[in-house]
């Protein structure tokens, strides 16, 4: 008898062993707040994900604070069994630079898992703000050196990224605003409690149709063709040569998710970025579906360190840490 349960409980451990990945829910960790541009890159790939994911629901846990290092670190010591994914941009290459403890080792504690698109940013003022354009907000920035309010994500996150990079090119220091993520930074700008914000075009776009903001420039080589944004002009164009920020948004799981689930996950991803609907809803907000080889575990990897490397020395330069 003893026996015949003892066979029983290894067959039973042997089929679980071999449940077919996913039997439930998936849940991807955005670290920053609901309704901002991550989020909205996350919610939108959850619609399409669970195609690939024999239709199982897809789950969004916003983590936001610490420009994204606290849902990164929360995923990096997730069990790793292919349910706790993380949704992060380009903060996996900014922060190594600048948190001197930073709880995880970006190259060393995720599985890459494939990337999702690249965005542009946009540089937009409350709509209060007197500069009607950036040849006027230079001047005003000029006359208002020292009282300037400048709203982020927190240190690391891509409104932190372009923001430093935007100080150092007016050679002008700024009071930097920190949130939870740029849905609530958006919020005070709209209330006119902060003064200018740089960020992903997939939460300003909105905005500046309807007029409601102030924006002064885009952060890409050229000009975007999406409507909302077409008549914006490029900071490069605008004397700021060769300022370009372009924001990637890629998909990871915790180091040592099995292998079957890492493959069952970047087929469900390749099929998302091919359906048209999620194309079409990306470009609508100015971003680019990614098509290239960065879909590919490895070369994901791959660019990351490239950012890391890239980022890195322009960070250090600015002198700015958080332990
Ligand atoms: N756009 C934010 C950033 O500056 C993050 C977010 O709220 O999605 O990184």
């Amino acid at each position: 008898m003893k026996k015949l349960m003892l066979v029983g409980a290894a067959a039973l451990v042997a089929g679980m062993a071999q449940a077919a990945y996913p039997e439930r829910p998936v849940t991807i960790v955005v670290p920053f707040a609901a309704g901002g541009p991550t989020d909205k890159v996350a919610r939108d790939l959850a619609d399409v994900l669970r195609k690939g994911l024999s239709n199982q629901t897809v789950l969004i846990e916003n983590v936001g604070g610490a420009g994204g290092t606290l849902g990164a670190g929360k995923v990096a010591k997730a069990n790793p069994d292919g349910y706790t994914l993380l949704l992060h941009h380009i903060g996996m290459s900014t922060a190594p630079a600048l948190y001197r403890n930073l709880p995880y080792k970006v190259l060393n504690d995720f599985e890459f898992l494939g990337m999702i698109n690249d965005v542009p940013m946009t540089l937009i003022g409350r709509p209060t703000l007197p500069p009607n354009n950036f040849a006027e907000l230079r001047k005003w920035i000029d006359a208002n050196k020292g009282k300037i309010n400048l709203a982020n994500a927190g240190l690391g996150a891509a409104s932190h990224l372009c923001g430093l990079l935007f100080q150092q090119a007016m050679g002008v220091d700024m009071t930097t605003v920190p949130y939870k993520g740029t849905a609530p930074a958006m919020t005070d700008l709209l209330g006119s409690q902060v003064d200018i914000m740089c960020d992903q075009t997939t939460n300003t776009s909105t905005q500046i149709e309807a007029g409601k903001v102030k924006a002064y420039a885009v952060t890409s080589a050229t000009p975007l063709t999406t409507p909302a944004l077409a008549k914006l002009p490029t900071l490069d164009s605008q004397g700021l040569k060769g300022f370009y920020v372009t924001i990637w948004h890629g998909l990871y799981a915790p180091k040592g998710t099995p292998k079957a689930a890492l493959d069952t996950l970047n087929a469900a991803l390749r099929q998302a970025l091919k359906d048209p609907e999620f194309i079409r809803r990306q470009e609508a907000l100015g971003a680019v579906v990614v098509t290239d080889n960065r879909v590919n575990p490895a070369d994901h990897k791959k660019f990351v360190e490239s950012e890391i490397n890239k980022w890195g020395p322009a960070i250090k330069a600015a002198g700015q840490y958080a332990d």
